[in-house]
């Protein structure tokens, strides 16, 4: 079968980590051809400024080399623009005349350094800070003059200025608002920062419009609209970015400040996607990686056929770069809209904190000087979390610092927003896979490897790991039951990685305080020995009885008013639920209600799993019980045909067997995991198919021992 044309246009951070998707949830399906007009392979322009200060190489920052391209099978054009879409035909045609067809097309066109209307401004020694070339522009500069300005004291002004002066120039940086970083900061952190990187050697001019650049043919310095002045040989404009939508608008895409999508990165032209900074969606157009790989993932499960939440919009962060000065800032630090909750200044260490709230939630926060909670922050304002779950006022660096930080931190929280690395990932780089060092970790996860902001967190974390082994995952967490110490986490943990022969092998190797135990933890031991060794604990640790057998109850509703094709398939759903699932335990009863109504649903969503008809198709819900006080379950996702409805289900329950503790019900299950992780892992397409296989081995052997336990009986 020919595979369908995937062409991407820009070879940037967004487009390429939407490939890369695109491969590993699909590696056969398209023939993809890439055309990007810088002549390199895709590199991690957030390091430029890194390059700039000379804290890492250019051959260092490439994330995708040219072998990564070949493996795939993906055409890649390197140093050719796309010149026009024809979108009725579907192909694309290139400045050097190349024609490419495609099925479906991607564009990642990035954004470009805004240059103002300064009069002189295109004058040789006049530059932007956006790719490769500008970095070696400004080392040649450093090489011949002294004098550096760069115009625009945000974050990419400031991390230009500090590489220039890593360069040996002396450097002004000029800025139009009355204190630096002032999207990102309020005047206190401003004026810290500022303090701070004049003992580094940056001088500041503040409040100052630029009029025009001096020199005849090359830049000689800057004049001010008050008639003042400056020299320079060297200008670096960074005063913001400006989508680059000139092909798509031109291509009849419909295009605001940038290409307008929708909540799954479709464009206004069929077939026609766009994500990254070129992307507009909901009228914000982003300009940090983390939106753009949270787009590019949405975008990847789209085109590859798979179920995928909507994109709905993140949470933009920052984080300077500037060695020597810790700076973080997120979401709504603006003082018009959103109160102070918490506001704590250290003259003493040179550390700022404040944290904003609208309506009572966690809504913003800036760090100077101490920015280790930034990552536990960024959380919380991404969760719009309630204020009382601050941990006013101790601050991570009063309490005992990173390290505390670190062993506090939930395990789901995102450690790396670039990367979408979570905490309990980083703790399994270092305890399951063996990694000994920060820099293994960012290479076995990626967390740190973009921004770099999180590093400190990640290097607390792998410590942690490394000093507490497995039982850091369970040191917080309460016994199994009164004959041991020893929690869920790390009984299972022990049970999957030994073959225990029989449940007292289990009880002394885990210094159980009595081996005869009690109901709870024998029933507990055999429920992960049946999940790890479905075979092996079936001879070895049953004792007749059936101790953690937690049956799965099916229950259809009938909707009288539904068509019978409707009810039908409910029914069908039904069978094959309790066909795959019926004969596996779980770790409490699970009870399952399908109706092919949306009329009515309440009943069907108090159940532990609810399946309900919907125009869209099957709606899966989990976690509602019926106990007081009620609970509706959460919509896990939706399935167009019968057999995605079981697929979905079966997988989500056998993540449920897989990862909640014995004993713990769906629901809590679900409330201690958060539905939007499950989500997340769900509909991860390869793994919710690892998830069935695995539902139907363990399914197999069952009924096995089950027809094996008759023919005894009857023999
Ligand atoms: C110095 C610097 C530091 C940064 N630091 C951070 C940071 O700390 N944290 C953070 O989150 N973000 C940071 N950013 C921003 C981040 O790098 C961008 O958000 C990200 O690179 C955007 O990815 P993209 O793929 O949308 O665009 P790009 O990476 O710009 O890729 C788009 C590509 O498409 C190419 N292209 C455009 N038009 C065409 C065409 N017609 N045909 C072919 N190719 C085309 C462009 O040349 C470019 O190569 C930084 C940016 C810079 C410049």
């Amino acid at each position: 079968m020919s595979k369908e044309k995937l062409v991407v246009i820009g070879n940037g951070m967004a487009g390429i980590k939407c490939v890369d998707e695109i491969t590993k949830l699909a590696p056969e399906k398209f023939q993809i051809t890439v055309i990007g007009n810088e002549p390199h392979p895709n590199y991690n322009r957030i390091l430029l400024s890194k390059v700039l200060q000379g804290d890492s190489s250019i051959e260092s920052i490439v994330i995708n080399d040219w072998a990564w391209y070949d493996e795939r099978g993906i055409h890649l054009f390197t140093g050719e623009s796309v010149t026009q879409i024809h979108s009725e035909a579907q192909y694309v045609t290139t400045l050097s005349g190349i024609r490419i067809d495609y099925d479906y097309l991607i564009i990642a066109t990035g954004s470009s350094a805004f240059i103002p209307p300064i009069a002189g401004v295109h004058k040789s020694g006049v530059i932007s800070f956006r790719n490769i070339e500008d970095c070696q522009t400004m080392m040649k500069y450093a090489k011949k003059y002294k004098k550096a300005a760069v115009i625009g004291g945000g974050l990419l002004g400031l991390e230009a200025a500090r590489g220039l002066l890593n360069l040996g120039m002396e450097t002004d940086v000029i800025h139009n608002a009355p204190y630096l970083m002032n999207r990102q900061l309020d005047r206190k952190a401003a004026e810290m920062l500022r303090k701070e990187l004049e003992e580094q050697g940056m001088r500041f001019w503040l409040s100052k419009e630029t009029e025009s650049i001096t020199g005849l043919n090359r830049a000689k310095g800057i004049r001010f609209t008050n008639g003042s002045s400056l020299e320079a040989d060297l200008i670096v404009i960074s005063v913001g970015i400006r989508p680059n939508i000139e092909l798509a608008k031109k291509s009849g895409i419909e295009t605001n400040r940038a290409i307008v999508v929708d909540d799954y990165m479709r464009t206004s032209i069929p077939n026609v996607y766009a994500v990254g900074e070129c992307a507009e969606h909901r009228g914000v157009a982003y300009g940090l990686v983390a939106p753009l790989y949270e787009q590019g993932k949405v975008l990847a499960s789209i085109i590859c056929g798979e179920e995928s939440e909507p994109y709905k919009g993140s949470v933009p962060y920052a984080q300077l770069k500037v060695s020597g000065v810790e700076v973080f800032s997120v979401g709504n630090i603006n003082k018009e809209e959103a109160d102070t909750a918490i506001q704590l200044y250290d003259g003493i260490r040179g550390t700022y904190k404040k944290v904003t709230m609208i309506d009572g939630k966690v809504r913003g926060a800036i760090l100077f000087g101490d920015t280790a909670e930034g990552t536990s922050l960024l959380g919380l304002v991404k969760r719009g979390a309630s204020i009382s779950e601050l941990t006013a006022p101790s601050s991570a660096a009063d309490s005992g610092g990173l390290d505390e930080a670190a062993a506090n931190m939930p395990d789901r929280e995102t450690v790396c927003a670039c990367n979408a690395v979570n905490k309990s990932a980083i703790m399994c780089a270092v305890i399951e896979d063996g990694m000994q060092t920060t820099d293994q970790v960012r290479d076995c996860t990626k967390a740190s490897s973009s921004c770099g902001g999180c590093r400190p967190m990640v290097a607390a974390i792998v410590q942690y790991a490394l000093r507490h082994g497995k039982e850091a995952l369970a040191a917080t967490a309460p016994p199994v039951c009164g004959c041991t110490d020893v929690s869920h986490e790390l009984l299972k943990a022990s049970i999957a990685d030994h073959s225990y022969s029989n449940k007292n092998e289990v009880k002394v190797a885990l210094g159980w305080k009595s081996l005869s135990g009690c109901p709870t933890c024998t029933a507990a031991i055999q429920y992960y020995s049946e999940l790890y060794h479905p075979e092996a604990a079936k001879q070895n640790f049953s004792n007749g009885t059936d101790e953690s057998c937690s049956d799965l109850s099916v229950g259809v509703y009938p909707d009288k008013g539904a068509g019978i094709d409707a009810e039908f398939d409910s029914r069908l759903i039904g069978q094959e639920l309790q066909s795959s699932c019926g004969s596996l335990s779980f770790p409490s009863p699970v009870r399952a209600a399908i109706t092919s109504s949306l009329r009515n649903p309440a009943g069907v969503l108090v159940h532990d799993i609810g399946i309900t008809g919907a125009p869209a198709g099957w709606e899966l819900y989990a976690g509602g019980h019926s106990e007081l006080p009620v609970k509706q379950g959460q919509l896990v996702g939706i399935a167009e045909t019968d057999k995605d409805a079981v697929m979905l289900s079966v997988s989500c329950l056998q993540l449920y067997r897989e990862r909640a503790e014995y004993g713990e019900p769906l629901w809590k299950w679900i409330e201690r995991e958060g539905i939007v992780e499950i989500r997340e892992m769900l509909f991860d397409g390869n793994y919710q198919l690892d998830l069935v296989d695995r539902a139907e081995a363990s399914a197999i052997t069952k009924k096995n021992e089950e027809r094996l336990g008759e023919s005894i009986c009857s023999n």
